[in-house]
């Protein structure tokens, strides 16, 4: 009897599964986020299961998984999807798809970078409701200061967009210092105060994790001039949720933007009033694009197929 793949996530094209079957597994891929107990039923006698859907994969359903070897993670950050410690007490290792959404997450996190400093929907609403007169004078973001924090993949690609496309002055603050990607696109590492007091916009692009928890928060939010602009791309809970609002409140922040929000709470309800003036909230959409989705499907079913031959992957992460 062929073993069992589940496959979860809508967007997860069909035919770039065939790998799975021409191997002689069967791949269940239901087209729906599936509750706990459809996961449960869904995963019993799988031995790998592509994890790209917005189902919580719970240490209850994985423990009744006993025949289950490898999760493997749609994306780059599971840290924030799993429980790791939990996933790996049950012998169940994980690997996820780096580089695959590179590209699609840096040209978003610009995309918002500019909306911000443009008022790009602000001016769109204003044509739309027919209101005239009421135009500010704002400024480019080319030959203009951008800081990053966290220069990993995504940051360092964010980094050359901005430099390379469009010649802004960009500096970072990143856990390790990287010499050679400074060279080479001739930014500067600073400390994160003063990435804060020397840009016009700071974008976040670190893991959110213990340690990243409110890494920005209001000592370093008070130091940034008029007109800053946040873009946090990554998890929200890495800024400061309060220190946000005051920004916010108080015009030190005049625009933020946010791919993933806060758990509701009456703070969230203040802020989540700010929208789309000074807020900008989407909905994890950095990777929701045709190019990164099939990568990331091509590279888990890869790692999958190694994985269930041979043991091991080079995208092994637990
Ligand atoms: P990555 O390659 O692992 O880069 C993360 C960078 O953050 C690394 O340079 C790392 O430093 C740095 N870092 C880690 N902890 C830090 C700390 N405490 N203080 C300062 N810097 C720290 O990851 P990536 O692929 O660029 O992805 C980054 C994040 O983007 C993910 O974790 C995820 O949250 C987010 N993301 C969002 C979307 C979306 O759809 N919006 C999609 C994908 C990813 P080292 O160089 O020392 O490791």
């Amino acid at each position: 009897m062929a073993q069992k793949i589940l496959v979860t996530g809508a967007s997860i094209k069909g035919e770039l599964l065939r790998p799975l079957t021409d191997a002689g597994y069967e791949v269940f891929h239901p087209h729906h986020d599936l509750k706990e107990d459809e996961l449960i039923d869904a995963l019993s006698g799988c031995i790998a299961y592509i994890y790209g859907g917005e189902e919580e994969a719970s240490e209850r359903a994985l423990k009744t998984a006993k025949d289950l070897k490898l999760l493997a993670f749609y994306g780059v950050g599971y840290e924030s999807f799993l429980d790791v410690g939990a996933v790996k007490n049950l012998g169940i290792r994980i690997s996820n798809t780096p580089g695959t959404l590179t590209n699609s997450v840096a040209e978003m996190t610009v995309a918002q970078l500019i909306n911000c400093k443009r008022k790009l929907v602000h001016y769109a609403a204003l044509y739309r409701d027919g209101v005239k007169g009421d135009e500010e004078v704002l400024s480019d973001i080319g030959g203009h200061s951008v800081g990053i924090i966290g220069l990993g993949e995504i940051g360092t690609r964010i980094a050359e967009i901005l430099t390379m496309g469009f010649g802004c002055n960009v500096s970072y603050y990143s856990r390790t210092q990287k010499p050679e990607t400074e060279r080479k696109l001739g930014i500067k590492y600073v400390s994160l105060n003063e990435l804060f007091a020397d840009n016009e916009a700071v974008i976040v692009m670190t893991p959110g994790n213990a340690e990243t928890a409110s890494l920005i928060g209001a000592e370093q939010l008070l130091r940034a001039k008029p007109g800053f602009v946040l873009v946090n791309t990554a998890r929200p809970e890495i800024v400061d949720q309060h220190a946000l609002l005051e920004a916010l409140n108080t015009d030190r922040v005049a625009c933020a933007a946010f791919d993933k929000f806060y758990a509701p709470s009456p703070e969230t309800d203040e802020l989540l009033a700010m929208q789309t003036d000074k807020l900008l909230i989407t909905n994890h959409i950095g990777s929701l694009t045709h190019d990164a989705r099939d990568a990331m499907t091509v590279k888990a079913v890869r790692s999958v197929l190694n994985f269930l031959a041979s043991g091991t992957d080079e995208n092994l992460v637990v």
